[in-house]
């Protein structure tokens, strides 16, 4: 793989693992009657598959890569934190799965911005680039939400 390519594989292991959160916390908000942010969890499980896919596509990879985040090291020497996401609780509030869900986004912005900060591909650079500046996008977003949700007592 080259440096392109392993960036791609990590996003797409980060992309996946976003898409599938949003889905469990669809499920939760579903099922608590709070149709709304069900609605608004989709649309973000759609970015993050929509990220996914571009990167399955400008990697070249035909089936889905499975990298190991313990064995990550950039050619540069940096290894940035595995982003990791908090287990799901299904007897979350929408306070609770909404801060699970900005968590998720934060991380997912300051791996794509270490990575173009990191970079001396400008394939990677500009890639990591655009993710990041969308994953800014998506943390603004959740703090909107957020800011409304009612207060857990
Ligand atoms: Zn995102």
């Amino acid at each position: 793989m080259n440096e392109v390519q392993l960036f791609l594989a990590y996003a797409i292991q980060l992309e996946r693992e976003a898409a599938r959160r949003y889905d469990e916390l669809r499920a939760i908000m579903h099922t608590a009657g709070n149709a709304e942010v069900a609605a608004f969890f989709t649309s973000m499980a759609l970015f993050a598959r929509r990220h996914l896919n571009e990167a399955m596509e400008r990697g070249g990879f035909h089936e889905i890569p499975e990298m190991d985040w313990r064995e990550f090291r950039w050619p540069t020497g940096m290894s940035p934190e595995a982003p990791s996401w908090e287990g799901v609780d299904a007897m979350m509030d929408v306070q609770a799965a909404l801060l699970l869900a900005l968590d998720g986004e934060h991380r997912s912005h300051v791996f794509y911005s270490q990575m173009h900060a990191a970079t001396q591909d400008p394939e990677v650079k500009r890639f990591a680039g655009e993710f990041a500046a969308e994953e800014a996008e998506h943390v603004a977003e959740l703090q909107k939400w957020l800011a409304r949700a009612p207060m857990a007592e």
